[in-house]
């Protein structure tokens, strides 16, 4: 099979099943000229599809963030991960669906509709990167990329039984990815098996001079990681996580996972996070903030869409905003914009920024001692679509396993666990000390 023929069958493969999945907002019909140049296989990404999220941009399709801000605005750059997999000669093959703006855990604040989970199609497959997983969970591809503010690859990796990492914050440039909440956004991969997530994660990793947070360290080789010992890693169990809205079925699964470990001579202890009850008020003020701030420069001048029929300046910032953003969208806009304010910063953001060190301290104190943290990555299985979306607070309590790993920088993925009653796949989360995602290769590897 020569690397057009791949590119070739990948894209019509998908269009055969999109109507389906709504995996993709975008395919790049130009894939398999692309294609065609790659003759030397000299890279483990040559000629490999690979998707990548509509939040990232790319020169050669739409970038739409999955917004009606966004419908046709097309990048004059690539982002840093795009160049990097370009340059190991991997094919960028299409640009799979997320929430608006990557707000939301369901892909159902799409301006692009829903997509739809390979397993049951009545459910959502998470999100907000959830036309990347699936993209892979059916098949389409082998390889996407994602991003993850409180939980957007693990969260939808959980629910569509792939594998999904976001690194350490830092580990991988975000020049490029249209920012959501930056002192929490990371991209990071999503595939079925670790190997290949080892892979890509080795090519998009690295400093760039363009991301100032972006991290100096040295990127290990992660395939190395692999398929080592599990005999004497210590992993901590918070007992938190088997608590707040947790369904029987996945404690049952994420159990019998961890047990798995147990047996093979790993030293399991239950923990706790005493912070866990705080996270999610703390995270959704400090993602909202961030996003008010980002997203002023959807303004109608600068990028994509613009209202028609204004009279004034003042017309074209409200006019526009009020139709190119969705309902979510503004919603955090305004709650961000409110706890920025001069009168309620101190009660509302400055509590949030204090409540986001505590639970990052609770974290350090388990890694002094701990190699590993584990849980379930999501509170249930993949929920039906429509069952939560009139209802944010319900929708946002489905973050509480997540959310914490972003607000302490730490790597963290989600790895197939088991099937629920429900016959849905239930995820186990792995997180890891920062800059340890090599911990994380070996027991999810370990565990496949
Ligand atoms: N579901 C969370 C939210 O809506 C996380 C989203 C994300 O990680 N991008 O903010």
């Amino acid at each position: 099979l020569s690397a057009k023929e791949l590119a070739t069958n990948t894209l019509d493969n998908i269009k055969k099943t999109d109507d389906k999945f709504n995996s993709f907002i975008s395919l790049n019909e130009n894939a398999p000229k692309e294609a065609e140049a790659i003759t030397e296989f000299d890279t483990p990404l040559a000629g490999i599809p690979i998707a990548v999220k509509d939040n990232i941009v790319t020169t050669e399709m739409k970038t739409t963030a999955a917004s009606r801000m966004l419908e046709n605005f097309v990048s004059v750059y690539d982002a840093t991960v795009v160049s990097k997999l370009k340059d190991q000669k991997a094919v960028i093959i299409g640009k799979p669906n997320l929430d608006e703006f990557a707000m939301g855990s369901s892909t159902e604040t799409s301006y692009f509709g829903v997509s739809k989970n390979p397993w049951d199609q009545t459910k959502v497959p998470g999100g907000s990167s959830g036309g990347s997983a699936t993209a892979v969970a059916s098949g389409q591809v082998v390889a996407a990329l994602g991003s993850d503010t409180g939980g957007s690859i693990r969260q939808p990796s959980a629910f569509t039984g792939i594998f999904g990492i976001k690194p350490t914050y830092g580990r991988v440039s975000r020049w490029g990815l249209i920012a959501f909440s930056s002192s929490l956004d990371q991209i990071g991969v999503m595939t079925k098996r670790v190997k290949d997530a080892a892979y890509v994660l080795n090519a998009i990793s690295g400093h760039d001079e363009r991301d100032s947070t972006s991290s100096m360290r040295e990127v290990p080789d992660f395939t190395k990681a692999l398929n080592k010992d599990v005999k004497g890693l210590k992993i901590a169990v918070p007992k938190e996580y088997f608590e707040i809205g947790v369904s029987d079925e996945v404690k049952r699964v994420v159990n019998e996972a961890i047990k798995v470990y147990e047996e093979n001579g790993a030293i399991v202890e239950e923990v706790s996070l005493p912070h866990t009850k705080y996270v999610i008020p703390t995270y959704y003020l400090i993602a909202s903030s961030e996003a008010s701030s980002n997203l002023q420069r959807f303004d109608g001048i600068r990028y994509g869409f613009r209202a028609n029929d204004v009279k004034s300046l003042a017309d074209v910032y409200v006019k526009t905003r009020s139709e190119g953003f969705g309902d979510e969208v503004k919603r955090r806009i305004m709650l961000g914009t409110f706890s920025l304010s001069a009168g309620t910063y101190d009660a509302y953001f400055k509590k949030a920024a204090q409540l986001r060190t505590l639970i990052k301290q609770d974290f350090d104190r388990l890694f002094e001692k701990y190699d590993l943290v584990m849980g379930p990555t999501a509170p249930t299985t993949a929920f039906g679509i429509d069952a939560k979306n009139d209802d944010p607070m319900t929708m946002y309590a489905n973050d509480i396993l997540t959310i914490s790993a972003n607000m302490a920088g730490i790597p963290a993925a989600s790895i197939p666990a088991g099937l629920a009653s429900d016959n849905m796949p239930v995820g186990l989360q792995i997180m890891a000390q920062r800059f340890d995602e090599e911990a994380i290769f070996n027991a999810a590897s370990f565990y496949e």
